[in-house]
């Protein structure tokens, strides 16, 4: 089909979808908004593979500026009374010494060991040289990602814009001022193209004759584990203190996840059955969780550029290019921000006052082409 349009989103990840949706919610039509994905269904790669938890503790200062904005964005009622995509579920930073104290930020709450003991009663087991304290956030949410996929889908197709599945983007060219680009079967028009391909957005910029920005996608792997005894159902997220583990409730069992960062070509990742052993034998050792077993298992790509802040915004080089990628562990949590940033730059050529000028400059990819 040919396909003629003011914007092509590459990729149907949360990052896509966010911005596909924004840009329909701006202009009151979708229309001139395509989106090409190359798998099958949306959110097949790292955004279906997620912890779903919003931290705006979390991360360097654009990412916990922008995660403020999207937790605010998603706590507020959704159209038409739908299901509600966030919730308020408090995350515990755990740990001693200097890489405790290096994770306090303006927003956390200092707790002592005794603290962290009455809101997390399994770490009784842990010694005090591991677990000497914490640092509460409060403001941290949960969200429920494959609903929240869903919402700006619909939201994007029901104004108009259109999502191509099965359509990886493969060649393009430049051709009287707009970009003719080759989706599956498709042969879209396109004057302004967004890769929000994840992994692969060095990969797919470079179709379009762009330098790589270095991304780098790191391997996470996540699993859905059974425990002796439930924990309550306001049980905090626990992450260790350095990004050495974490895990938090899942209905009667656990999330747990080793937080490790292995680098890794684009692909569909897999767990490493080891890392998960290793990390159920540590959990099991350093608290009194008691993990009976593995449900399942769950590997995706963090793609981070070098000074871990994603990038959002023109490629200085390429005309009619623009970056939204990098997300590092802060996509979901940065989605509704990065989207609104990116649709100002295409349709007003800038980020809005609502964004500090610090945090424009930290996204941009220039800062990475030295
Ligand atoms: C274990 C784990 C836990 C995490 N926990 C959290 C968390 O709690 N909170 C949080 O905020 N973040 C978390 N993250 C990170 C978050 O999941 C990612 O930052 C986010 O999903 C990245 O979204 P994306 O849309 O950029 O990438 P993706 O979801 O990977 O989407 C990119 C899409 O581009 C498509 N694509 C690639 N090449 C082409 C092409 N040539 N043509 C067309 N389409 C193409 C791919 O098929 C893919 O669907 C976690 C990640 C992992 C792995």
């Amino acid at each position: 089909m040919d396909l003629d349009c003011d914007v092509l989103v590459i990729g149907g990840g949360i990052a896509g979808l966010s911005l596909a949706s924004e840009l329909a919610r701006r202009r009151g039509t979708g229309a001139g908004v395509v989106l090409a994905e190359a798998e099958p269904r949306p959110a097949h790669h790292t955004s279906g593979r997620s912890a779903e938890q919003l931290i705006p503790s979390y991360g360097p200062a654009p990412v916990r500026e922008l995660t403020e904005l999207t937790v605010a964005a998603l706590l507020a009622p959704g159209p038409d009374a739908e299901r509600p995509v966030a919730w308020p579920s408090t995350v515990v930073v755990v740990g001693a010494g200097e890489a405790l104290r290096a994770e306090a930020v303006p927003g956390t709450t200092e707790l002592d060991r005794e603290a962290v003991l009455g809101l997390c009663p399994e770490l009784a087991c842990a010694p005090a040289a591991e677990v000497e304290g914490g640092l509460l956030d409060t403001t941290s949410v949960r969200t429920d990602a494959a609903a929240l996929v869903e919402r700006h889908r619909r939201a994007a197709e029901a104004a108009g814009a259109r999502i191509l599945l099965r359509a990886p983007v493969t060649a393009a060219a430049r051709e009287d001022g707009a970009w003719a680009v080759r989706a599956g079967t498709h042969r879209v028009r396109a004057r302004q193209v967004v890769v929000a391909a994840g992994a692969w957005a060095d990969a797919v910029a470079g179709l379009f004759g762009a330098v790589p920005l270095g991304l780098v996608p790191l391997r996470r792997t996540a699993a859905l584990v059974r425990l002796a005894r439930p924990l309550a159902a306001d049980h905090p997220m626990v992450v260790a203190a350095g990004d050495a583990w974490y895990y938090r409730r899942a209905g009667a069992g656990a999330l747990v996840s080793p937080a490790e960062a292995v680098p890794s070509e684009p692909c569909d990742a897999r767990p490493v059955a080891a890392d998960v052993d290793a990390l159920v034998a540590r959990l099991n050792e350093l608290t009194c969780l008691g993990i009976t077993g593995v449900e399942r298992a769950w590997t995706g790509l963090r793609t981070e550029a070098a000074d871990g802040v994603p990038v959002c915004g023109p490629d200085p080089e390429v005309p009619g290019l623009l970056w939204l990628a990098g997300q590092s562990g802060y996509g979901f949590q940065t989605s509704t921000a990065m989207a609104r940033a990116a649709a100002d730059l295409l349709l007003e050529g800038a980020v809005g006052p609502w964004c500090t000028p610090a945090t424009v400059a930290a996204l941009d990819p220039a800062r990475l082409r030295g």
